[in-house]
C-alpha cells in the first residue's frame, strides 16, 4: 500500500510501505476513503514534535471503511463506514471513564501520525476500534463528517465549552484559521450576542464573516481591544478564545476579557507566553487549556445530520489520495492558496458526493 511517510524534519514522501494489518484483537483495518491534513502535521514536518519518529505515516483525521476486524471487536462489521478521529480511547482507563479520552493512559489519546502510523494512507490499522471510531449514517457524505475528526470537536470542546459560552455573550475569537473558524461555527450554537473575529489577514476575516462572525477586526493597527470595548460598554468580552498559539495572541485574549470573563486557549503553543497575573488576579479571570477529548463527536454528528451544522465550507481544495504531496504544498502555502482544509480522496466509492454547485480547486479537479 502507499502512504505519506515522515522522514525527519522537512522530509516527506508518498511511497510504498508495509500493509496495515491486525496486531491486537481490538483492532480493525480500514480502507481510507477521505483524509485531510492538519496544521499539526506541518509542525511535525518542522521538527517541532520530536516524539514522531522518522518512518511514521502522518495523518490523524479520516473517514474509512472497515475491511478487516480483530476477534475482539464486537460492535463493527466489515463494510461499516466510520469516522476515524484524532483521539483514540482505550475505554478502560480512569480518564476514558471520565470521557477525557485525550488524556487516555491505556494506549489511546492522540496516537495516529504521532506515536503510531497515521491515516494519510490507503489503509490504516485502528486500535481500540469499538471505543474509538464512529459509525457514519448512510445519508451523510464523507465531507460532511470528515472535519469531525479534529477541528470541530477541538474548537467546540476546548474553545466554546471550555470558555462556557452563553446566550447573549460577546465572544472574541483570536485567529481565523480552521480552528478559529470552527470556533465561530460552534459558538453560534449558543446564540451569543456578538462573535468578534480577530486576525491580521483580510481574506481569513472575510471567511470568518461567512462562517457567522458579525464583527471582524484586522488587528494590524491594534484596534481589537477598542472594538470589543465599544461593543460591551467598555467592559470587554465575556469569552475570549485563543486559536493561534503564539504568545502575543494569548496575551491579547487576557486583555480583551471582561472582569469575571473566561479565556479559553485552543492554540498549540511552542513558546512560553507571559501570564500577567499582576493585572489579572484582581479581575476574577478564568483561563482554561486543553487537548480535545472528542466526547462531543456524536452530538456534533447529530447536528450535521439534522441540518443544524454544516462544516463542508472548510473543504477548499480536493486532491486524489495519490497526490497527497501536492496537497501538502497547497496546504502549507495557505497565505497564497487560501486553503482551509484540503480533502484527500481515494478512488470514488458509493459515498461522498460533492455538491455540484461548489467551485472545485486543486490538482484533482
Ligand atoms: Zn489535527
Ligand atoms: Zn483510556
Amino acid at each position: 500500500m502507499k502512504a505519506l511517510v515522515y522522514h525527519g524534519p522537512g522530509e516527506r514522501a508518498w511511497e510504498d510501505v508495509s500493509d496495515a494489518v491486525i496486531e491486537e484483537p481490538t483492532d480493525v483495518v480500514v480502507r481510507i476513503d477521505s483524509s485531510t491534513i492538519c496544521g499539526t502535521d506541518l509542525h511535525i514536518l518542522k521538527g517541532d514534535v520530536p516524539e514522531v519518529r522518522p518512518g511514521t505515516i502522518l495523518g490523524h483525521e479520516a473517514v474509512g471503511t472497515v475491511v478487516e476486524k480483530g476477534a475482539g471487536v464486537s460492535t463493527l462489521e466489515v463494510g461499516d463506514r466510520v469516522l476515524v478521529s484524532c483521539i483514540t480511547s482505550c475505554g478502560r482507563c480512569r480518564f476514558c471513564k471520565e470521557r477525557r479520552y485525550g488524556l487516555c493512559t491505556g494506549g489511546g489519546g492522540w496516537i495516529f501520525g504521532h506515536l503510531i502510523n497515521g491515516l494519510q494512507a490507503e489503509y490504516a490499522r485502528v486500535p481500540f476500534a469499538d471505543t474509538s471510531v464512529y459509525k457514519i449514517p448512510d445519508e451523510l457524505s464523507d465531507e460532511q463528517v470528515l472535519f469531525l475528526a479534529d477541528i470541530l470537536p477541538t474548537a467546540y470542546e476546548v474553545g466554546v465549552l471550555g470558555g462556557r459560552v452563553e446566550p447573549g455573550d460577546t465572544v472574541a475569537i483570536v485567529g481565523a484559521g480552521p480552528i478559529g473558524l470552527a470556533a465561530v461555527l460552534t459558538a453560534r450554537l449558543y446564540s451569543p450576542a456578538h462573535i468578534v473575529a480577530i486576525d491580521l489577514d483580510g481574506s481569513r476575516l472575510a471567511r470568518a464573516h461567512d462562517f457567522g462572525a458579525d464583527v471582524t477586526v484586522d488587528n494590524g493597527n491594534g484596534s481589537a481591544i477598542e472594538t470589543v470595548a465599544a461593543l460591551t460598554g467598555g467592559l470587554g468580552a465575556d469569552v475570549a478564545i485563543e486559536a493561534v498559539g503564539v504568545p502575543e495572541t494569548f496575551e491579547l485574549c487576557t486583555e480583551l476579557i471582561r472582569p469575571g470573563g473566561r479565556v479559553a486557549n485552543v492554540g498549540v503553543h511552542g513558546h512560553p507566553a507571559t501570564l500577567h497575573l499582576e493585572t489579572l488576579w484582581i479581575r476574577d479571570v478564568t483561563i482554561t487549556t486543553g487537548l480535545v477529548d472528542t466526547f462531543t463527536t456524536p452530538q456534533l454528528m447529530k447536528l450535521i445530520a439534522e441540518g443544524r451544522l454544516d462544516p463542508t465550507p472548510f473543504a477548499t481544495h480536493r486532491f486524489p489520495l495519490g497526490e497527497t504531496m501536492s496537497a501538502y504544498d497547497t496546504f502549507a502555502d495557505a497565505a497564497a492558496t487560501h486553503a482551509l482544509k484540503v480533502v484527500l480522496e481515494a478512488e470514488p466509492t458509493a459515498h461522498g458526493p460533492v455538491p455540484a454547485d461548489e467551485e472545485l480547486v486543486g490538482a484533482g479537479c
